[in-house]
């Protein structure tokens, strides 16, 4: 795979990963001011466990996104470097309909899994 087109897929990758991160944080903030109304309310309501369990989803989102954001940063300095596309464990082509479906791949489906 060429780096325009490499680019190109982690540009498009990076668009995605922040309209998730930022609706997201949307999400963080309401889950934030619902917590306060509750915990205000009353310290028994039932609502409590279910905002902190969505919090926790919520919150394991985010992570999941920032990481993938990183790697989308590591997977650039590839481009830079020559390397992105080569699996860095057997460093062979790793193919392009993997490379499209997880741009920031590090190694081929066989070293994968
Ligand atoms: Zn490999």
């Amino acid at each position: 795979m060429d780096a325009v087109t490499a680019t190109r897929m982690l540009d498009d990758r990076e668009r995605e990963v922040e309209h998730r991160l930022s609706r997201l944080r949307d999400d963080e903030a309401s889950l934030r001011h619902d917590r306060a109304d509750a915990t205000a309310d009353d310290e028994h309501d039932p609502e409590g466990s279910t905002l902190s369990g969505e919090w926790a989803q919520v919150d394991a989102l985010r992570r999941g996104a920032e990481s993938e954001r990183a790697e989308i940063l590591a997977a650039r300095e590839r481009v830079a470097s020559g390397t992105f596309g080569v699996c860095e464990q057997c460093g062979r082509s790793i193919a392009d309909a993997r490379l499209e479906a997880r741009p920031f791949a590090r190694r081929g489906i066989a070293c994968a899994t």
